[in-house]
C-alpha cells in the first residue's frame, strides 16, 4: 500500500461511513459475526427463547499492521507449540511452578490437586491436544530500529475468537472489494494487502486429528465416538464456538463425528466412566437418553477460572474428565503450563552466568534446529518479574510500590479470560490490600506501548472514532504423546501446525482488550 494514501482515512464523507456501517451490520448478521446481545443492550427477559444475535464490535477498516511483525508472529508459532508441549510434559518443572504460586492461589492449588489424584492412580491417556494462541503487541524500540513483536501472554486453554476472526477478515475483504471501497475510490481499494485467515479451518483440523489419533472405540460394545465442547452456562460468545463446530462437521463429511455441547455444570449428570482400568468417558445426550457415546476429545471452553467451579462436586467433575481416556484440550498440566508464572520464568534471564536460561531446558540449543527457534522465541520476550522474595522479586516489589515507576507496569494474577489485571497507578493500593505473603501469586510485567493508529469502531450500531492499538494473536495446534517422550520431548510430537490469526483492537486509552469482556473489538490486518 502506498504510504502517501490517507489510510485509514480520517476525513470520510458521512454518506460513505453510513453506507459502510449499513453493509457491515447486515454482513455480520448474515455470516454469524455475532454474539448474544449483552444484557445492557437487550435484557435477557426481552428474548426468553434466547433467539437474538447482535453484530460483534468490529473496526470499520482493517488496521494497518507491520508486515514484518505479522510474519514474525506466524514464523515463531510452531516453535512455541513445541515449547508448550514440552513444558506440559515436564511434571518436575510444573511442580516447582505450583510450589511458587500454589500456597497463595487456591485455584491453582486445586487444579494441581486434580493432577496429583490422577497421577496417584495412573493416567490412562498419554496423548494431549493443545489449541494455543500466542498474543503480541508491536514494540517500536529506538526510532532507528525496525519494530518487532513482544508477547503479551500465551493461552493454553479456551483460546477463543478463531471462529469470529476468520469471519472478520472475510468482512473486511468484502467491504474492500465493493465499488464503494474503503476510500470511496475503487481504484485504491485493491492496493490494501489483506492476508488470508484460516484459523477456523486450522483449529478444526487440530481437533479432527486428535479424534483420529484417539483410535477406535475402546468400549467393549464399540459405541460411536464423539467430541465434547465443554461450555459455560449463558455463553454470549457462542457463535465463535459454533463456527468451529460447523467447520469440524464439514471436514468430517465422509466420516461421522458427532459433536455435543456439554455445560460444565452438567458433567456429573451426563457423563460416566466405564468400570475397570480403561476409564472410557461415556456421554448420554439429553435428547436421546438411551444413546451412549464414547468421548474421544474434550475441548474446554470453560473451566479456566474459579467461577466455573462452584464447589467440591465441580472439582470432582474436572477430576472425572482428567482421569478419563478422552484426549483433553487441555489437560491440567497443559493448563498450568499456560500460567503467567511460567511465562515469567521463561522470560527471566538466568541469575548466574553459568546457569542456562529456563528456555533451554525445553528447547535444547545444541540441536541445530533449536538454535533458531530459541532465538526467535527469546526475541518476543519482554521484561517480566516475579513478585516473590527472590532478588528479582525484591526489585519488582520496589517498582510495584513506587508511584512513579509502577506507571509502566501491569500486575497480573494467575487468571484467564480478561478483567483480572491491575494497571499502572492502581498497583500499590491493590498490593496494600493483600497480605504480603501472598504477593508471590502475581507477576509484574512491563507495559508494551504499540504505536497507535487511527480507526473507527462499530459497536452496538454506533461509530467510535479515534486512535486505537492492536493486539495480534497467532493460533497453533499441537498433539503430543507423553509416552513417546525422550529427553527434550521433541519426539513426542505427533502434530504441530500454525494457522491463522486474530487481531483485537481497543481505544489507545483502554487497559484491557478482551472482546468478550466488552472492552475491545475484532479487527484484521492491512499489512504495511
Ligand atoms: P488474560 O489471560 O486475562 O487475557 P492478558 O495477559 O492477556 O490476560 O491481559 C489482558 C489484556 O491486558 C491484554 O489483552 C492486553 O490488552 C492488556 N495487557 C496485558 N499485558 C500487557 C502488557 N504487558 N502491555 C500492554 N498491555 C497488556
Ligand atoms: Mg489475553
Ligand atoms: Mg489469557
Amino acid at each position: 500500500m502506498a504510504s502517501d494514501l490517507d489510510y485509514p482515512p480520517q476525513q470520510v464523507e458521512s454518506a460513505i461511513t453510513d453506507r459502510l456501517v449499513e453493509v457491515a451490520k447486515d454482513w455480520s448478521l448474515a455470516h454469524g459475526l455475532c454474539v448474544r446481545p449483552p444484557p445492557t443492550v437487550i435484557p435477557a427477559q426481552a428474548h426468553p427463547g434466547n433467539i437474538l444475535a447482535t453484530p460483534v464490535p468490529v473496526t470499520l477498516f482493517p488496521s494497518p499492521f507491520p508486515e514484518s511483525c505479522f510474519k514474525q508472529g506466524l514464523a515463531v508459532q510452531r516453535a512455541y507449540n513445541e515449547l508448550y508441549a514440552s513444558i506440559s510434559q515436564d511434571e518436575e518443572f510444573l511442580t516447582e511452578m505450583v510450589k511458587q504460586i500454589g500456597n497463595s492461589d487456591d485455584f491453582i492449588q486445586k487444579l494441581w490437586d486434580v493432577h496429583l489424584r490422577v497421577k496417584a492412580e495412573g493416567y490412562v491417556q498419554s496423548i494431549s491436544l493443545g489449541l494455543f494462541r500466542s498474543d503480541y503487541m508491536v514494540h517500536q524500540g529506538s526510532a532507528a530500529s525496525s519494530p518487532g513483536i513482544k508477547q503479551v501472554e500465551f493461552n493454553t486453554i479456551a483460546s477463543s475468537f478463531g471462529g469470529l476472526s476468520s469471519q472478520t477478515t472475510a468482512l473486511h475483504k468484502f467491504l474492500n472489494k465493493q465499488e464503494y471501497g474503503y476510500l470511496g475510490r475503487s481504484s485504491t481499494s485493491s492496493s490494501l494487502n489483506l492476508p488470508e485467515n484460516t484459523c477456523t479451518r486450522g483449529l478444526a483440523a487440530g481437533i479432527r486429528e486428535a479424534f483420529k489419533v484417539y483410535g477406535p472405540s475402546k468400549s467393549s460394545n464399540a459405541i460411536p465416538k464423539c467430541v465434547i465442547f465443554l461450555t459455560q452456562g449463558g455463553e454470549r460468545n457462542i457463535f465463535d464456538q459454533r463456527h468451529l463446530e460447523y467447520e469440524l462437521q464439514a471436514q468430517a463429511s465422509d466420516d461421522r463425528m458427532p459433536i455435543f455441547r456439554l455445560p460444565f455444570s452438567e458433567i456429573g449428570d451426563r457423563t460416566s466412566l466405564t468400570e475397570g482400568d480403561k476409564r472410557v468417558l461415556q456421554y448420554r445426550p439429553p435428547h436421546r437418553e438411551s444413546d451412549t457415546y464414547e468421548v474421544a476429545v474434550v475441548y474446554m471452553r470453560s473451566g479456566y477460572g474459579p467461577d466455573d467451579y462452584s464447589g467440591d462436586s465441580a472439582w470432582n467433575d474436572r477430576y472425572q474428565i482428567e482421569r478419563s481416556a478422552a484426549i483433553k484440550c487441555p489437560s491440567v498440566l497443559t493448563q498450568i503450563a499456560g500460567t503467567k508464572k511460567v511465562q515469567q520464568v521463561l522470560a527471566t534471564p538466568a541469575s548466574a552466568d553459568s546457569e542456562p536460561p529456563t528456555l533451554h531446558r525445553f528447547l535444547k540449543p545444541d540441536a541445530a534446529s533449536n538454535t533458531k527457534a530459541v532465538a526467535d522465541i527469546e526475541r518476543t520476550f519482554t521484561n517480566i518479574y516475579p513478585m516473590d522474595t527472590s532478588a528479582a522479586g525484591q526489585v519488582a516489589r520496589k517498582i510495584a510500590l513506587d508511584p512513579q515507576q509502577c506507571q509502566s507496569y501491569v500486575l497480573k494474577p494467575q487468571r484467564e479470560g480478561g478483567g483480572n489485571n491491575i494497571y499502572r497507578s492502581t498497583i500499590p493500593e491493590h498490593l496494600k490490600k493483600i497480605p504480603e505473603k501472598n504477593w508471590d501469586a502475581y507477576i509484574l510485567m512491563e507495559i508494551i506501548t504499540p504505536p497507535p493508529v487511527y480507526n473507527m469502531i462499530l459497536r452496538n450500531g454506533k461509530l467510535e472514532k479515534g486512535n486505537v492499538i492492536c493486539e495480534l494473536g497467532v493460533y497453533g495446534t499441537c498433539i503430543w504423546d507423553q509416552n513417546k517422550a525422550t529427553a527434550g520431548g521433541a519426539n513426542a510430537i505427533l502434530w504441530n501446525e500454525s494457522e491463522g490469526y486474530l487481531l483485537r483492537t481497543k481505544g489507545d486509552k483502554s487497559e484491557e482488550g478482551g472482546v468478550a469482556a466488552g472492552f475491545g473489538c475484532m479487527d484484521s490486518c492491512a499489512l504495511v
